[in-house]
């Protein structure tokens, strides 16, 4: 019987493996391998580590993790869990079941491209979802941002950080004339039409054209794609779960805890906001909170 069974072995999951591996508790993280930022070359943002490849900086995660005798690192899909605490049972894509007493669920979110012709290409490298993570390198060039909900509002207003070359792409939504005006107020070019093409040399945008025939040349196009939980993990649990303005997580409340006693969330999966940062922070206390209720 493991203590933990950690779902998903990437930022959250390998910080609470490493956490509980360090309090010698016995823990499997189960992983395949899919971390959400693959398609960027490199991280920014990051304490210590602002320019690594994602693929280092898991690459060396697991190797510190691994040093931990009582940790298990198993390269292994969860398809099913059953149980309750003190006996859960996760059933794998190897065909084994293992058996825990909590359950650390960081499997993380997919983003779903929308069918659109050079938009995964560019994916990570010049369509971008966050100015944080990506902006910087292409600080003072034209920016644009394709409309997806009202919290698109927030981004030109964001964006004036990095470039005062900004476009709000309207995608064929409304928004109100006073949302209009406090955007042209800030200089913000509007176009109300729907993106029709991106035309982009691997992986560099280089412009998108709009169904009214707008051109639009272009260095970064901000975008926030629809998104789904990785696995269906928690509708097999049937946690509550919470809506985000790009999709929904798993409602967590002190220390990661998911409306089902024994079990924890942590990552992109359990928040709205998403970075390497939060997700290690939020797989920290996860792993706080699965330990703390073994010791009652
Ligand atoms: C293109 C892009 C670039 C980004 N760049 C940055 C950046 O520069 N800086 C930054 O701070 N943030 C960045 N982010 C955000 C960052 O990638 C996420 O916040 C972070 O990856 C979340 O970590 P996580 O551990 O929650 O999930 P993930 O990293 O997505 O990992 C989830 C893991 O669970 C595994 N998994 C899925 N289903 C199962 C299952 N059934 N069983 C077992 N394992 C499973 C997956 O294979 C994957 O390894 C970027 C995001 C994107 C999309």
């Amino acid at each position: 019987m493991q203590d933990v069974i950690i779902i998903g072995g990437s930022f959250a999951g390998l910080t609470a493996a490493m956490q509980l591996g360090r309090a010698r508790r016995k823990v499997t993280v189960l992983d395949t391998g899919l971390n959400r930022n693959r398609y960027a070359e490199n991280a920014h943002n990051i304490f210590g580590h602002d320019g690594a490849p994602p693929a280092d900086l898991l690459g060396a995660a697991r190797r510190q993790v691994a040093h931990y005798p009582t940790v298990e690192l198993v390269g292994a899909g969860a398809v099913s869990i059953s149980g309750e605490p003190d006996n859960f049972a996760v059933a794998t894509t190897a065909g084994d079941t293992i058996s825990g007493r909590r359950l650390i669920l960081s499997y993380g979110i997919v983003d779903q491209f929308p069918d659109m012709a050079g938009f995964a290409e560019c994916w990570g490298k010049t369509v971008i979802h966050c100015p944080f993570c990506h902006g910087y390198e292409v600080a003072g060039r034209p920016w644009a941002l394709l409309y997806s909900s009202p919290m698109s509002l927030h981004g030109p207003m964001l964006y004036a950080n990095w470039t005062d070359d900004i476009t709000l792409i309207l995608d064929g939504h409304e928004i109100i004339d006073e949302e209009r005006h406090k955007l042209e107020k800030r200089r913000v070019r509007i176009y109300d039409g729907k993106l029709a093409s991106i035309s982009q040399q691997g992986g560099r945008i280089e412009g998108v054209t709009l169904d009214d025939g707008t051109s639009v040349e272009l260095a970064a196009l901000y975008a926030h794609p629809r998104n789904r939980p990785s696995a269906d993990l928690h509708a097999q649990l049937g946690l509550d779960m919470q809506a985000t303005p790009t999709g929904t997580m798993i409602a967590v409340g002190d220390m990661q805890a998911t409306s089902r006693p024994g079990i924890y969330a942590a990552g992109d999966l359990a928040m709205a906001m998403h970075s390497v940062t939060f997700a290690t922070n939020a797989g920290s206390l996860a792993a706080m909170g699965a330990l703390q209720s073994m010791l009652v």
